[in-house]
């Protein structure tokens, strides 16, 4: 399929649509369930209106959001978030930009974190190669180590992995994530890192560079994962989807993803939609 022909499906005028954007009725179709599996509410960037985000979110059809904090900071205010809003809910966690400053304290008081009835995950944790900013010896012990303590709360990781998919999946593997649970999130690998993802029991999040038009491997990941093991989410405020690049991104436009996904695998946002949330509600173990 050529790139261009992307905003031209009528899959993306519906997600439009559902937003209630220019041409689209208001709100979204009764039936409609998403969950945006990964979004940071804490950041400045929605200080200002996180009231109108959150309405927005609902109002396209999103029943629950996880925001995910980066280090103890944001990890304390990603729990205020979900303590105050009834479909949020809060994971807590060392970003690897900020695992070189993480010393045993900070692992401490993360470990303490998760205790939250709120806090459903441990994430993001991982390995990112392609900023930096951390020493690398820093990265794998300070993943390694949250690895652990989400083992011992009983809670899924949420896995950042940039430019290190190797160095990540041979972390996971000795850690025996598939007993743990967790997401690949923001997936950026090809087919074969999805398969290997696959057989370590991981299950994979779709994020926003699917509607890209130069997405070139992520279409061939969206077909070949199973529906079972198959979410979305926006990484808001980060990496809008293809209508709103260059803008910030919220949670609302997960419809949009979760639509591009729909039509890459043939199927019907109503019926794929429902399956993706219940994914990540048996992952997140929200009843
Ligand atoms: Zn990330
Ligand atoms: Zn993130």
């Amino acid at each position: 399929m050529s790139s261009g022909q992307i905003d031209e499906r009528p899959g993306s005028a519906g997600a439009l649509g559902a937003l209630g954007g220019p041409g689209g009725h208001v709100g979204a179709p009764r039936q409609m369930d998403l969950f945006d599996t990964h979004a940071h509410l804490h950041v400045p960037d929605f200080a200002d209106d996180v009231d109108a985000v959150l309405a927005r979110a609902r109002g396209a059809g999103v029943r629950g959001i996880l925001t995910i904090g980066t280090d103890v900071e944001t990890s304390r205010a990603a729990i205020a978030i979900a303590s105050r809003e009834p479909d949020v809910w809060a994971a807590v966690g060392i970003h690897p930009h900020d695992a070189a400053a993480a010393d045993a304290a900070t692992l401490a008081e993360i470990e303490r974190l998760i205790a939250s009835p709120r806090v459903v995950a441990v994430g993001e944790i991982g390995l990112d190669y392609f900023r930096d900013l951390s020493p690398r010896d820093a990265h794998t012990r300070c993943f390694e180590a949250l690895l652990d303590v989400a083992r011992r709360a009983g809670k899924p990781v949420l896995v950042h992995c940039r430019d290190a998919h190797a160095d990540v999946l041979a972390t996971l593997a000795a850690a025996r994530v598939g007993e743990i649970g967790g997401i690949m999130h923001c997936f950026s690998g090809d087919a074969g890192i999805a398969r290997r993802c696959l057989d370590l029991g991981l299950t994979i999040s779709i994020a926003g560079p699917v509607t890209y038009p130069n997405a070139r491997a992520l279409p061939d990941v969206v077909r070949l994962v199973p529906a079972d093991r198959l979410v979305v989410e926006t990484d808001a405020p980060y990496l809008p989807p293809q209508p709103y690049r260059g803008k910030r991104n919220e949670p609302a436009y997960v419809a949009i993803t979760a639509t591009r996904v729909a039509d890459l695998r043939g199927e019907r946002l109503e019926d794929l939609a429902p399956v993706m949330a219940a994914n990540a509600r048996r992952l997140f173990r929200l009843g």
